[in-house]
């Protein structure tokens, strides 16, 4: 079959023909993958930018951690049913390391990553730990279903700054992690949402039409004068340019929490008086909780239109390069392939 496919360190990836899904062993399923997005993370992977060295082991491998089709073939002990419309979370823990033992799953030391450190859904099947499946909703197709990862980690980056009934929240970064950030602040009470880009213009166009106005371009000015003198008690930092963390708090209210969710490929320069004066919080989130996927998918079979705007392109997986283009030149927001 046809895949997407990580090949070797350095920028770029390959369409291959050739590799096939192995048949499922016990606890796993076979998924006939029919959506699969391209993640901002793919695209650093692309580019070969710091911070994918862990990637050079496990090549070559093929990508995709954001997907949904369906189960067509189940190993022993699976009960899942063939023909189940799933979404797959991609975080594979070890089972038997100290954390998983303990129950913490989550913190597993040995952790693998669908698409990152074994084969993913660039590809028509994929084989995954039937447990990484969760059955979709009635109302939620599958195309939204491969948007459940992304809203995961933006819902996760929500619960993480603590956001409550009536704050103002910043949005740093209008890409796909952003605007599920800001829908999630929105859906936990938040008074008032910011969403902050520069010169983002497909980007801000999806942002509005998910209903959020108040969008603040740093192409025409910085943060501090856009906001008015206004402060915000929640950022959420989705840009990966380490330098938006210093504006991001130089915005927030004292005692007020940056979470910040963003990959970055280089340090960051903390002015630590002002930071310890503040009392800001600063906190990290990466990838999402099992009871997020749960929540998240909750709220998606509530209303899944309302997501929908997310999805800018879709393409077919022999166009996959073209996705990874278009994302990387910010021309395109949510990539949707269709193996
Ligand atoms: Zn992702
Ligand atoms: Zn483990």
């Amino acid at each position: 079959m046809l895949t997407l496919r990580k090949s070797k360190p350095g920028f770029g990836l390959d369409l291959f023909e050739g590799v096939e899904a192995p048949a499922p062993a016990a606890g796993d399923v076979t998924v006939r993958v029919e959506h699969a997005g391209i993640c901002g993370s793919d695209v650093h992977a692309y580019e070969w930018t710091d911070g994918y060295g862990f990637m050079v082991p496990y090549l070559p491998i093929t990508m995709g951690h954001e997907f949904a089709g369906y189960v067509v073939r189940a190993g022993a002990g699976v009960t899942m049913a063939e023909g189940t419309r799933v979404t797959v979370m991609p975080g594979v823990d070890c089972g038997v390391c100290a954390n998983c033992l303990r129950g913490n799953q989550r913190n597993c030391l040995r952790r693998t990553a669908i698409g990152l450190s074994r084969n993913g859904g660039f590809a028509r099947y994929v084989t995954v730990p039937a447990g990484n499946c969760l059955a979709l909703p009635d109302a939620v197709d599958t195309e939204l279903g491969a948007l459940t990862e992304p809203l995961c980690v933006g819902a996760e980056a929500v619960l993480t700054g603590g956001v409550g009934l009536g704050d103002t929240v910043m949005v740093m970064g209008p890409g796909t992690i952003g605007q599920a950030a800001a829908l999630f602040a929105r859906a936990a009470g938040a008074g008032k949402v910011f969403v902050v880009g520069k010169a983002d213009g497909p980007r801000f166009d999806v942002v509005r039409a998910l209903g959020f106005d108040r969008i603040l371009d740093v192409a025409e000015a910085p943060l501090a004068e856009l906001m008015g003198g206004l402060k915000a008690d929640v950022v959420i930092e989705a840009t990966g340019y380490p330098p938006s963390v210093i504006d991001g708090l130089g915005v927030l209210r004292k005692g007020g929490v940056l979470v910040v969710a963003g990959i970055h490929p280089g340090p960051l320069t903390l002015p630590l008086t002002d930071f310890v004066r503040n009392r800001h919080q600063l906190r990290a989130t990466h990838g999402c909780d099992r009871p997020t996927w749960d929540k998240v998918l909750t709220l998606l079979s509530r209303d899944p239109e309302r997501f929908r705007p997310m999805i800018t392109h879709r393409l077919p997986l022999e166009r996959g390069i073209e996705g990874f283009e278009l994302a990387r030149q910010r021309a395109a927001s949510k990539v949707m392939l269709r193996p």
